[in-house]
């Protein structure tokens, strides 16, 4: 694509945000690829080395909590050499500049959180916490709280990363609260992920039967963009958002807030 393309497209979506009344976006496991977590599926990811269906389903923990803990060590070693990149830090700042109200991820990586991003509906959970299958007690993560081959709770109980696992249901809260912000949109920003897993990929199609605008940002086609999509801007979102905030903080792009 040529450059004025590129630049034409980056200017129409702060055109676009800057009139939104409701802007949120809906990430996916592409967005956190170039702060070095490697995708969990395909060559090199995770699952290779730590197949889902015996290191990441519920059953699985419920039965052998030793091995899964294995997988989950790892991971935790992988999500804190990672760190946000410029997409991340783009959309906090679209936050912070009052054009995005929240985002939805299927990320557990934290990572928005990190760029400084407030509103974050953590769909399938959060690493940064741990459940006690037992008394049901919450702990923040530490790295001391996940030492022991299998961590406990006080009370005994093994603890387990308040991640989704495969065979889990996604808590009623994080569905109502991200259907809700989908009704609610005028805007869906659709950054990294194809959308194809149920339920998030339920989220762009409720927003779009509201009316609501979606725009995607993938770094390939994908079936969103045959069929949900009102635009698709395929390439990185690293390179992209922040130029977008540029010219939304420059004043370039009136903000019609
Ligand atoms: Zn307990």
């Amino acid at each position: 694509m040529i450059e004025d393309e590129v630049q034409e497209q980056i200017e129409s979506l702060a055109d676009v945000l800057s009139q939104a009344k409701h802007a949120i976006a809906l990430t996916g496991a592409g967005i956190s690829v170039e702060s070095g977590i490697p995708a969990f599926r395909g060559e090199g990811g995770l699952w290779e080395k730590y197949p889902a269906d015996e290191y990441a389903t519920y059953s699985g923990f419920l039965t052998n909590p030793l091995k899964q803990w294995a997988f989950f060590k790892e991971l935790y070693t992988t999500l804190s050499d990672a760190a946000p990149n410029p997409a991340h830090y783009a959309l906090a700042e679209l936050e912070r500049l009052g054009m995005l109200k929240s985002i939805i991820t299927q990320n557990i990586d934290n990572l928005h959180q990190r760029a400084g991003s407030k509103r974050v509906l953590e769909f399938h959970g959060t690493t940064q916490k741990l459940e006690c299958m037992s008394c049901g007690a919450v702990l923040p993560f530490s790295e001391e709280a996940i030492a022991a081959p299998v961590p406990t709770c006080r009370c005994g109980g093994v603890l387990k990363p308040m991640i989704v696992l495969f065979g889990e249901q996604i808590a009623d809260d994080s569905l109502r609260n991200a259907q809700n912000e989908a009704l609610l949109c005028d805007i869906m920003l659709v950054i990294g992920t194809s959308a194809q897993v149920v339920p998030a990929s339920m989220l762009p199609v409720i927003a779009k039967s509201r009316g609501a605008m979606i725009l995607e940002m993938n770094v390939e086609r994908t079936l969103l963009s045959n069929d949900v999509a009102d635009v698709s801007l395929l390439g990185s979102a690293s390179l992209r958002l922040p130029r977008v905030v540029e010219l939304v903080s420059d004043g370039i792009i009136p903000s019609g807030a």
